[in-house]
C-alpha cells in the first residue's frame, strides 16, 4: 500500500484580486520507507506541496491520502491530531527552541503530542540522540552547537515520536555542501534503521545525487522524469 497518494492535486492562493496557481494538478504515489525529493526552482511549488502533505494547508482541489487517512478536507483539529500521530517536520532554519537544551528540544514533541511518562520520554530521547550521533550533546543549548549539529537535533526531534513520514523543507539550504551531504546521508540512514519515509524539497541539484527518487516541479506541475534508483517505488 502507498504511504502517500495524490490525485489531481491543486492549490490556488488568493492574494487580493490575484489568484496564484501554486500547484496545478499533480498526481503521484510514494511507497512506505521511500527516500524522495521534490526538486525545482524557487517558486515552483515545493513548499506548497509539502505543506499539503503535512496537512498544514488544505488543497484547493483533488485528493490526498497520507498514511491511510484522507486528509483532503479534514478539520484543523483533526489535522493537528494527524500531524502528531504520523508526521515529523525538519525546517531549513532548524527551528530549535533556544531556551531549551538539545535533549529538551528533542523531548518536546513527546510532551506536547504524546503524553508519555517522564522515564519513557528520557529513554526515547537518549535513543534518538544516539541514532543521530548527538548523544554527548544533550545538555548543550542550540547556540553552543554548529548548524550541522542543529539539523541533526532537528532530525532527532522529527523522529522522536516514531512517525511514518518526515517532511523536510529545504533541510540543507543553510548548510555548506559537505555538511548538507552528511545530513542527507543521516536521513537516509534513519530511513534504513526505522523505515521512516523521508520526503524533502531542495533546489540544490548536487543534493539530488544522493536521493533515490526525485520528482521535478516546474511552475506547479510535475515533470515526468522521476529517478527511481531502487529502494522505493513510484
Ligand atoms: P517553492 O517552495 O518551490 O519555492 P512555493 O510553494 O513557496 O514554492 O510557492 C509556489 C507559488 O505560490 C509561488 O508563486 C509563491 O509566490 C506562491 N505562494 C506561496 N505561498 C503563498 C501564499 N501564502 N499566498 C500567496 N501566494 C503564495
Amino acid at each position: 500500500m502507498s504511504l502517500i497518494v495524490a490525485k489531481e492535486l491543486e492549490k490556488t492562493y488568493i492574494a487580493g484580486d490575484i489568484k496564484v496557481h501554486a500547484i496545478r494538478g499533480v498526481d503521484f504515489t510514494i511507497a512506505p520507507a521511500s527516500f524522495v525529493s521534490f526538486i525545482g526552482p524557487s517558486g515552483s511549488g515545493k513548499s506548497t506541496l509539502l505543506n499539503m502533505i503535512g496537512s498544514l494547508d488544505p488543497p484547493t482541489k483533488g485528493t490526498l491520502v497520507v498514511a491511510g487517512e484522507e486528509i483532503t478536507s479534514i478539520s484543523r483539529k483533526e489535522a493537528a491530531r494527524f500531524r502528531g500521530e504520523h508526521i515529523g517536520f525538519v525546517f531549513q532554519d532548524f527551528n530549535l527552541i533556544p531556551v531549551l537544551t538539545v535533549a529538551e528540544n528533542v523531548e518536546y514533541p513527546l510532551q506536547m503530542v504524546q503524553n508519555w511518562p517522564k522515564a519513557k520520554r528520557r529513554a526515547r530521547v537518549k535513543e534518538v540522540l544516539e541514532a543521530v550521533g548527538m548523544s554527548d550533546q544533550g545538555p548543550k543549548f542550540p547556540s553552543q552547537i554548529s548548524g550541522g549539529q542543529k539539523q541533526r537535533v532537528a532530525v532527532a526531534r522529527a523522529l522522536v515520536t516514531n512517525p511514518k513520514l518526515v517532511l523536510a523543507d529545504e533541510p540543507t539550504a543553510n548548510l555548506d555542501r559537505e555538511t548538507a551531504g552528511r545530513i542527507i546521508d543521516l536521513m537516509k540512514k534513519m530511513r534504513d534503521e526505522f523505515s521512516t519515509t523521508f520526503v524533502f524539497s531542495t533546489h540544490d541539484p548536487r543534493i539530488v545525487e544522493n536521493v533515490e527518487i526525485t520528482f521535478t516541479l516546474e511552475d506547479g506541475k510535475l515533470l515526468r522524469d522521476e529517478k527511481p534508483m531502487g529502494g522505493g517505488h513510484v
